[in-house]
């Protein structure tokens, strides 16, 4: 294996992350380095606006098989992820949170059991949440409930993004024209042969979560729309049900017509009305949620842009003495910048 194609990459997203960067370096370090295997550690920069790419830029300088990625704009864990992913070398490619929650020390567990039992991926499968807060436990059991139920039990319950993918994996992955891949819930449906390592899910080392509300639940629409036209179908089966309570209604009322009752029973039809009004409103809701799924895929934008990779910058190829003629800045740029689109695309 040359130097060009280490044997583990491991990607890190991280979005403003510069206090817990000296924490992770200083706990993956000796874990990579005690492999005896060339690798490197591609990190994500996800459009940080504190102090994380000079961090990098610092913590680089000590360790050269740190590899640094800089997305142009902030494009969400999941683009982040899939930007690493794509661009990682090693015959095998990890991925783990910067904040220490996933203990890089499982990584060699990971390793070992892909070759032992020659497996294509292996998930780090969550053995105990108790360090998080309560409403994350419960929010992340539910969402793991639903999504098994949606897509299979092909979905390890309990695994988040720290996980192993053999290259073979990757490749697959990169085959796939979505453009947002929900990455735990594409990776298994793949079909590869995996397996679990189980692990205990640390504290945050420092700095606060980048999860919001708001992107949890993105995720979670993101996880189901893309997987499931079930919600589709719920609307179909809330309009019979609809149907149904209003035929019911009918019976009753000209039950109460011939029994010349016919004054009272504005309370129920108030209530008929407004339930059937709030199903429309359901229906008209989810078939917006696919509707826009389907206009964010014609309109095909990349769901990131690689503003720089630090691999390309020690890997241009030294100009030829023939060629001597100096390009100006914009053109010189040109190819990183195109390369980040093409990439960027799947
Ligand atoms: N992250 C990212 N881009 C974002 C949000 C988060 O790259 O827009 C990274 C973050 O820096 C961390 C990982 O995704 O390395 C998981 O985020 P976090 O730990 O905040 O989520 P939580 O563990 O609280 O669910
Ligand atoms: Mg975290």
């Amino acid at each position: 294996m040359t130097s060009r194609e280490p044997a583990l990459s491991v990607v890190v997203p991280m979005f403003n992350e510069e206090s817990v960067l000296p924490l992770l370096v200083e706990r993956l370090r000796p874990v990579l380095d005690g492999l005896g295997e060339p690798y490197e550690v591609v990190a994500v920069d996800d459009g940080s606006t504190d102090a994380t790419p000079i961090v990098l830029t610092g913590l680089r300088r000590g360790w050269p098989q740190l590899r640094v990625i800089r997305l142009r704009r902030n494009s969400g864990h999941q683009a982040a992820l899939t930007a690493g992913l794509f661009r990682a070398r090693g015959g095998y490619v990890a991925s783990i949170d910067a904040d220490l929650q996933d203990p890089p020390e499982v990584l060699v567990d990971m390793l070992r059991l892909a070759r032992d039992e020659t497996l294509d991926i292996v998930y780090g499968v969550r053995a105990d949440r108790s360090t998080d807060t309560a409403f994350k436990r419960s929010t992340a059991g539910l969402y793991y409930r639903l999504v098994r139920r949606l897509v299979g039990n092909t979905v390890p319950a309990q695994a988040g993004d720290f996980r192993l993918l053999s290259r073979a994996t990757v490749e697959a992955l990169r085959e796939l024209p979505e453009r947002r891949p929900v990455l735990r819930l594409v990776v298994p449906w793949l079909g590869f042969p995996s397996g679990e390592v189980r692990y205990v899910r640390d504290q945050r080392a420092a700095g606060s979560t980048k999860y919001s509300l708001s992107r949890m639940v993105r995720l979670a629409t993101d996880s189901i729309t893309s997987f499931s036209g079930a919600p589709l179908r719920l609307a179909t089966w809330l309009g019979a049900g609809g149907m149904l309570l209003c035929t019911v209604m009918l019976v009753l009322a000209i039950i109460a017509y011939f029994r010349d009752s016919t004054v009272t029973g504005w309370a129920s039809l108030y209530v008929a009305v407004l339930f059937l009004g709030a199903v429309q409103l359901l229906c008209l809701g989810l078939l917006g949620e696919y509707i826009a799924r389907i206009y964010t895929a014609v309109q095909g934008r990349p769901s990131y842009f690689v503003g720089s990779d630090t691999a390309d910058l020690v890997e241009q190829p030294a100009p030829d003495a023939d060629l001597a003629e100096p390009l100006p800045p914009s053109a010189a740029a040109a190819p990183a910048a195109r390369n980040g689109a093409t990439r960027s695309v799947r």
